[in-house]
């Protein structure tokens, strides 16, 4: 095999001989070959009696033709973004990869990790972040995560930025607001409000 055509792409490359030798790959695959083939089959016989009868070839009944070693191709790369370097490995044969590691589908802040979860990219600092982990930044409306984010209390309620420069320019926005839009910045706390206001007019019916 010609592994100097693979420097033109990859940065490193590696070359792997056989781990065993031919006879421990033929015992290797008779043994699976046996574990395939073995089956347990259950039977009643002519004295009204169930049997259970565990039918498994033998060595001699598995025969190895011969053995090809082919070079299984195990790629790993990495991806720098801002902050972070993401790791991705896997093995590849023809259409067909199997990971080995995954550093994307995983939180950089937490240990959520898997290809179920939801991942958010955060344009700030490059982190990949779970959704317990990321926010909204106030000014902007993007993403942020609460790993790079500026955090203040407006309302009672925590707001996310992306620095201090966004953080004074919300400040700024924020002092200007009139008093209802201010309350506004708390959600939770207007719908306490709406509730106290609800039951002060009950009251008083
Ligand atoms: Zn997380
Ligand atoms: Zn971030």
């Amino acid at each position: 095999m010609d592994f100097d055509q693979f420097g033109e792409v990859f940065d490193n490359v590696e070359e792997r001989r056989l781990g065993q030798t031919q006879t421990e790959y033929k015992e290797w695959a008779v043994e699976r070959l046996q574990d395939y083939h073995t089956t347990t089959v259950t039977y009643t016989g002519d004295n009204n009696v169930t049997y259970n009868k565990t039918c498994e070839p033998n060595c001699s009944d598995i025969s190895v033709q011969s053995i090809e070693p082919v070079y299984l191709p195990e790629v790993r790369h990495t991806t720098d973004i801002q902050e972070y370097t993401y790791p991705y490995e896997y093995y590849a044969a023809g259409p067909s990869r199997v990971t080995a590691e995954d550093g994307i589908h995983q939180c950089v802040h937490s240990d959520t990790s898997g290809v179920d979860e939801t991942y958010t990219y955060c344009p700030n600092c490059g982190a990949i972040a779970c959704s317990s982990h990321t926010k909204r930044e106030r000014l902007e409306g993007e993403p942020v995560c609460t790993g790079c984010a500026v955090t203040v209390r407006f309302a009672l309620k925590t707001k996310y930025f992306y620095d201090e420069g966004n953080l004074e320019a919300f400040r700024q926005e924020y002092a200007d607001m009139p008093l209802h839009e201010k309350a506004m910045e708390n959600k939770i706390l207007v719908a306490g409000n709406v509730v106290a206001t609800l039951l002060l007019v009950v009251g008083i019916i």
